[in-house]
């Protein structure tokens, strides 16, 4: 390489001139055959020289005609070998720490809304909000739940406080919200707002009277519902609208709905023990639901 770049400079072509001149004042034959096989040397190295652009522009290793772009190339892979172990680890670091915490926030958002739209659901239906708790032992014989859950939204209707049932009873009261509550009320007071829960689990006996058989309230299988509370903040009662001619009207449709989904309905028409409530509760029996 070096070599090559001596003859392409313009002094290897002095020293040849001037070793011409040395060997001209030896002796003219001695010169001229000199001259001669110089000559063709030049000529040869001339050929060779016209020749080396080609081969370079061919993409042979060629280094020969590059010497003076070494010192440019050096620079470049000086300042890539310098900035590279320094600031290359860095940045790459805090950008996949801004991807990290983006994708981790993403996440989360994302698992939030899902927590949200089904935070709460109980007994596999997303319009049934609650709580799933432990089985409740009875205090005395017959008493219990198995499998409990407190309720405390259903079908996007609240509860004036959370009813600790079981999930059958809990669909029945969805089914009773959807198809009763919901169509009686229709736009009335903006719609309803929630129920007001009386009763729901207490280990008794029915009526709370001593010797009776022990209520379905004792085993989580009843809830009793004594108001409507509407979105203007009024409320329908069982015990104010029932003998009215506008609430009584609704409420009587609300009663004769549960009359299905739930195994027992009781209201006012009932008895002394229901004039302020409705009971709804779902013991199974043979002659079908029981309303009065
Ligand atoms: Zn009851």
């Amino acid at each position: 390489m070096v070599s090559i770049y001596m003859i392409i400079s313009p002094e290897p072509v002095q020293s040849v001139a001037a070793s011409s001149k040395r060997v001209k004042t030896r002796t003219h034959l001695i010169l001229d055959a000199v001259d001669l096989t110089e000559m063709r040397s030049l000529m040869v190295v001339a050929l060779f020289l016209s020749c080396l652009p080609t081969w370079g522009s061919a993409g042979a290793p060629d280094t020969s005609i590059r010497p003076l772009e070494r010192p440019a190339v050096r620079i470049i892979k000086e300042e890539v070998t310098s900035v590279r172990p320094v600031i290359r680890p860095r940045i790459i670091s805090q950008t996949r720490q801004r991807q990290r915490q983006g994708l981790g926030a993403t996440v989360t958002q994302v698992a939030s809304r899902i927590a949200r739209g089904s935070q709460g659901s109980v007994c596999g239906d997303s319009t049934i909000k609650g709580t799933k708790i432990s089985p409740i032992p009875g205090r005395i014989r017959g008493c219990g739940v198995r499998n409990p859950v407190k309720l405390t939204e259903i079908d996007g209707v609240g509860l004036t406080q959370p009813a600790t049932i079981d999930c059958n009873t809990a669909r029945a009261l969805k089914a009773w919200v959807k198809d009763g509550v919901k169509p009686a009320v229709g736009r009335r007071g903006g719609g309803v707002k929630s129920l007001r829960v009386a009763a729901h689990y207490t280990c008794r006996t029915r009526n709370n009277r001593t010797g009776a058989k022990i209520s379905e309230h004792g085993k989580g299988r009843a809830i009793d519902i004594s108001g409507i509370l509407l979105n203007d903040g009024s409320e329908i009662t069982v015990l104010k609208g029932w003998r009215t001619q506008r609430e009584g009207r609704m409420l009587r449709k609300m009663h004769k709905a549960a009359c299905g989904p739930f195994g027992t309905v009781l209201g006012p028409d009932s008895d002394r023990f229901h004039q302020d409530h409705f009971h709804f509760d779902t013991a199974q029996y043979r002659s079908g639901s029981y309303c009065r």
